[in-house]
């Protein structure tokens, strides 16, 4: 990263690009991961690779939404472990939600990669590995989780969820909290709570309404999560690619 011209006007894109790669030369992203970045970035350069207003209100709903949970979980893939592990792990920390690595092409080596590389980024336990659960209507190594992590979770944040399976957890029940820049993606539309945004940016934004929702008693949690309208935020980060204007 070091290499990388601060002055250059597209220097967070080729900073994040820079992470991705790296994720893969270390094992921890796929090769797919590769190309989910490159939509990614599409509809970030779109949104004027800034968080619209609305995306931070979903933040703010989503997190809501979290610390009202009994066993939330925040779902780990290879892009977002490379991306931003530490505000991944102080995200976890900050809403009480254990950490799960999910991945859509599940090997052993990515996994542990994963968690280690979770660890050393602070974080005190890292699920996903035990692999005692499933989530019903996915083939086997897509249904995989931990019995007592997604399995048993209330409310799972996935930054980067495949679409499938983003509505398979919704059809448990659980309730989904999305980070996804395609306002059209499966994912951003089966989600309770979508949030349109970079998890570069969503990430480390929601931490912050955490610490300053820390206080908040569960009938004002529910206000916030009541109060967010997803068909709402999804139809305004619509406008904000098509038009320009939030
Ligand atoms: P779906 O399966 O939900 O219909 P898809 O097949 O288009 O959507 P995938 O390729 O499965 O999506 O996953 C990539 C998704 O992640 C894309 O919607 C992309 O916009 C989004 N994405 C990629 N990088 C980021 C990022 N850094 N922050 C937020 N979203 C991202
Ligand atoms: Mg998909």
């Amino acid at each position: 990263e070091s290499a990388l011209p601060e002055d250059h006007p597209r220097y967070e894109s080729l900073v994040t690009r820079h992470r991705i790669e790296a994720g893969v030369d270390r094992g921890i992203t796929s090769r797919q991961g590769l190309i989910a970045q490159g939509r990614g970035e599409a509809f970030d350069y779109l949104l004027g690779e800034e968080t619209i207003p609305t995306a931070d209100r979903a933040a703010r709903a989503g997190v809501a939404r979290l610390l009202a949970a009994d066993h939330p979980v925040v779902s780990v893939n290879g892009n977002v472990a490379a991306l931003a592990p530490g505000e991944t792990v102080e995200l976890a920390d900050a809403v009480s939600a254990a950490l799960e690595v999910n991945l859509f092409n599940r090997t052993d080596e990515r996994m542990e990669a994963i968690e280690e590389h979770l660890r050393e980024h602070g974080a005190a336990d890292v699920k996903g590995l035990t692999a005692d659960g499933r989530i019903p209507g996915l083939d086997h190594e897509r249904a995989t989780v931990d019995a007592d992590g997604i399995g048993a979770a209330d409310a799972v944040l996935v930054p980067l969820e495949d679409g499938d399976r983003a509505e398979a957890l919704a059809a448990m029940g659980k309730v989904v909290v999305a980070i996804d820049l395609n306002p059209g993606s499966r994912t951003a539309r089966v989600a309770d709570v979508p949030i349109v945004d970079n998890v570069v940016r969503a990430l480390p934004a929601m931490t912050a309404h955490a610490r300053e929702l820390a206080g908040a008693d569960d009938g004002e949690l529910e206000r916030i999560a009541a109060a967010f309208d997803p068909d709402e935020a999804l139809a305004a980060a619509e406008r904000a690619i098509r038009e320009g204007e939030f």
